[in-house]
């Protein structure tokens, strides 16, 4: 899947498919704009006319509770009109084609469409197909790409792990990284490592039975462990992902309760973190399978934290990519500055 699919000629957003590819300056744009969102978001005034005018819908062919909700409230917060397609009640269930329910809506002239569907390739699918001025945000396809998921996890690494101040340029070169659990299945697991990669992360290390592993992940410059105390020495953030047992169609582990007793967070294996480390999972939760029930919103937890920086993130993307041409200037002058840099 091209990566470049995603950049305009001036090395601008023009869809946000995938974090594979995009580099370290245009990440830190995104964490940066999402920061001064964050901040609107936090004061009185929480709404933003940015996109007064613009339409958004939201395509949501798979179930979604935290991401379709915080994209449809940064798509309110910026003004636009939002709709929201519940696909199951669509006419794909009658057999109406990806490529028809994408022109048929593109005909009530939507600005961008947020989707979210169960095969890995579909948001590139759209893109390939969208208008020209339509733009498409992956939401999740499949076992591939979850990009604002990954930027989210990457605002709230930097947040919590910069110090006091602003992050400098180091901020993710010195993080000892572990992503715990099902990395298989996990469109999360793979933006995440994308964005961290990218920012300077070297010490990323995947921890899971073999059967959860995908092969050639070191590819990706990843560590694998099969063991979790090994996996989880001396980290400063762990990322823990779901068990997608909607995606297992065989059987990957003996049991739910040795998955936990092998790999789950526990509370004595949290006791054994760093006292600064930080916990994290993009939900939802399976409790007492991937962390120890009563620990999910413990001191080192932010996984509630993740979800409101969701919101910001998410109108940092819509923003860039379909904000007055001011909003995206200074992104275009850096784009620009990579392209050339790079030839
Ligand atoms: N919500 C995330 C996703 O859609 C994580 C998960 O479902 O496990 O990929």
């Amino acid at each position: 899947m091209s990566p470049e699919l995603q950049l305009d000629s001036h090395g601008r957003l023009r869809h946000l498919l995938t974090l594979e590819g995009l580099d370290a300056g245009l990440l830190t744009e995104i964490l940066d704009t999402a920061e001064e969102f964050d901040k609107t978001l936090r004061g009185p005034e929480k709404k933003l006319p940015l996109l007064r005018g613009r339409t958004i819908i939201n395509l949501f062919f798979e179930p979604s509770t935290r991401t379709r909700t915080t994209f449809e409230l940064a798509a309110k917060r910026l003004s636009a009109d939002v709709l929201n397609l519940q696909m199951a009640a669509s006419s794909t269930s009658k057999g109406e084609t990806l490529f028809d329910t994408l022109k048929t809506l593109e005909a009530m002239q939507a600005d961008m469409f947020v989707v979210r569907h169960e095969a890995s390739g579909a948001a590139h699918f759209f893109a390939q197909h969208a208008a020209p001025g339509v733009s498409i945000l992956n939401a999740g396809d499949g076992r591939h790409a979850h990009p604002t998921q990954g930027l989210l996890d990457l605002f709230t690494i930097r947040r919590y792990k910069s110090g006091a101040g602003r992050p400098g340029p180091d901020c993710f070169r010195k993080l000892r990284v572990a992503i715990v659990g099902d990395v298989l299945h996990s469109r999360v697991a793979r933006s995440d490592i994308h964005g961290l990669r990218a920012l300077g992360t070297t010490d990323i290390r995947v921890v899971a039975p073999p059967t959860l592993i995908p092969a050639g992940i070191e590819q990706m410059g990843v560590r694998v462990c099969h063991r979790i105390d090994e996996g989880l020495d001396g980290v400063d953030v762990v990322i823990l992902l779901r068990l997608q047992k909607e995606r297992m169609l065989g059987a990957y582990l003996p049991s739910m309760s040795e998955f936990h007793r092998d790999f789950g967070l526990t509370r004595k294996r949290i006791e054994a973190l760093r006292r600064d480390a930080i916990i994290m999972h993009p939900g939802p939760i399976n409790r007492g399978v991937e962390i120890e029930g009563d620990m999910a919103y413990g001191p080192q937890s932010l996984i509630l934290q993740q979800v409101q920086h969701g919101i910001a993130v998410r109108m940092a993307v819509m923003a860039m990519i379909l904000g007055p041409p001011q909003r995206r200037a200074a992104d275009g002058r850096r784009g620009l500055r990579r392209a050339r840099s790079a030839a």
